[in-house]
């Protein structure tokens, strides 16, 4: 999905004391005891929940949280390569504590795709930093975390080639009642413009019995909503006795007591089956919201980027989903200004617009990436030209969003809260086709669900009223009570 930047919240009201296991005190070393950490978070959702991981790791060793990288001994930024600006933004962000730090006295570490990418060279760029640890070898965060702390300066972490994906019993979760879950690791595929492969290794699946383990322990922590998180998702196979299939593991996962809400991405449509959609159909704890990035709409561009399916194969599996008994809401991805397009063929990625109707993209320039396929032919659109491309895509599905939302005044949806915004006095929440709908509330509200009305849409947003006023004593639904499947 779209890669924008996220700051982890490293929310000092959890000290490390709270992160215990089976009721036993966490190790704390003499050497961290009372030392602070910042992380800062670029990317996507599985960056998101790595550093959730990562921050877990850090409270079990006895370091505390910080709101600022001022405040912290240790500063971690977690990083994205997936097109070059992103990959720059860590640089800048190193410039800033150079000069702010100059006496030397805080460990600083990259860590994710950039780390991966540029390896050893990022000491020679920012010396500052101590530590430079790809994604694939967090699993052994630990034993790194002891040599920085033992005060070694070059510490690496950047072999690719591993079985192992990050399980830990440690994970500061940012948000009380949506977890994420990461199923599957890594990437095998090879598109012709995609970075991942090279930064998150091959891929690598997580047997079902400890996911499905993991789902019963979230619910016992309180979370309604599981977030199945994976580069390609969909590609993940059981390494599990029972063998189940990603869509069984879907309906296993839903059928969960306790479990409300569950969504996965990111997709891939070479592994999309119709099993997937059966899935959703017939348990409704699975979102109606499938997230099927498509890239571009003309068949020889995708040929070019090796996606492995044509624009009418790509329709195909969009017909199935719109043959469900269940209004289900589809998102993509998209990209503009791939090597060789043509002005034909973006306006083909225009006609998919139309023939689709989808409620959300994420659209972006090519950007060229080292190492991909793509970084072999020639970047061919000149940089204004994608620039004006994006722009009349974006305003066009404008116009579909802003249709299609419309379409929707005067139903009734269920959404979560997810927070509030205390100057316009408004709840936030998401409906399971993970629309936002905002309407007058309070900030008690929030990790709630409730009935709201649609009583205005914008392209990117509804807006409502509560439509359960009268439900339960406090007129509350409350998340942890019930399980609708
Ligand atoms: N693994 C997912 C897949 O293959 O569909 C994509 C994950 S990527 C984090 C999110 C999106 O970034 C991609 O779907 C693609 O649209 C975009 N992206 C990836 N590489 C890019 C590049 N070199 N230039 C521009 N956008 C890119």
């Amino acid at each position: 999905m779209g890669s924008d930047l996220v700051q982890i919240n490293t929310s000092p009201n959890v000290q490390p004391e709270e992160v215990r296991v089976g009721g036993e005190p966490l190790f704390s070393d003499d050497a961290v005891r009372g030392k602070t950490f910042y992380i800062e978070t670029f990317g996507c959702a599985m960056n998101v929940h790595d550093s959730e991981k990562v921050a877990g790791t850090l409270m079990s060793r006895g370091y505390r949280p910080v709101e600022t990288h001022q405040e912290a001994d240790l500063i971690f930024y977690n990083t994205c390569s997936i097109r070059e600006k992103a990959a720059e933004k860590v640089f800048s962000r190193l410039g800033v504590l150079k000069k702010a730090h100059r006496n030397g006295s805080k460990i600083i570490g990259v860590l994710g795709c950039v780390a991966q990418q540029e390896g050893e060279e990022i000491f020679e760029r920012a010396p500052q930093v101590s530590l430079v640890c790809g994604s694939a070898s967090y699993t052994r965060l630990p034993d790194l975390l002891e040599q920085v702390e033992a005060g070694n300066r070059r510490v690496t972490g950047l072999e690719l080639d591993t079985e192992d994906c990050f399980e830990t019993e440690f994970t500061r979760r940012d948000n009380p009642f949506r977890a994420y879950m990461t199923i599957i690791e890594g990437c095998d595929q090879r598109c012709a413009f995609c970075v991942v492969p090279m930064t998150r290794g091959p891929e690598r699946s997580r047997p079902s019995e400890r996911i499905l383990a993991d789902c019963r322990r979230l619910v016992d922590e309180g979370y309604t909503e599981i977030q199945l998180l994976g580069q390609i998702v969909n590609a993940w196979q059981d390494s599990s006795p029972e063998r189940l299939s990603f869509a069984e593991l879907l309906a296993r996962i839903a059928e969960t007591r306790g479990v409300r809400r569950v969504r996965f991405a990111t997709s891939h449509p070479r592994y999309f089956t119709p099993d997937i959609v059966e899935a959703i159909e017939s348990h409704p704890a699975l979102c109606d919201q499938i997230h099927l990035p498509v890239q571009s709409g003309s068949t020889d561009v995708l040929a070019r980027m090796l996606r492995g399916y044509s624009r009418e194969q790509y329709l195909e599996k969009i017909d199935c989903i719109r043959r469900s008994r269940r209004a289900i809401s589809i998102s993509t991805d998209i990209i503009v200004g791939f090597c060789g397009e043509t002005r034909q063929d973006f306006e083909q990625t225009m006609t998919l617009l139309d023939a689709v109707e989808y409620d959300q993209i994420f659209s972006f320039k090519y950007s060229v990436r080292p190492n991909t396929a793509g970084a072999g032919y020639e970047d061919s659109v000149p940089e204004d030209e994608k620039g004006r491309w994006l722009a009349e895509l974006q305003e066009h599905q404008r116009q579909i969003q802003l249709r299609r939302n419309q379409a929707l005044l005067g139903q009734e949806f269920e959404v979560l809260v997810d927070s509030y915004q205390p100057r316009l006095g408004q709840a936030v929440g998401r409906t399971t086709s993970n629309r936002v709908l905002n309407f007058p509330g309070a900030a008690e509200w929030i990790g709630h669900y409730m009935k709201v009305r649609v009583t205005g849409a914008g392209p990117n947003s509804l807006v409502g009223v509560r439509a359960d006023q009268n439900t339960g004593a406090d007129g509350f639904t409350h998340p942890r009570i019930s399980n609708p499947a």
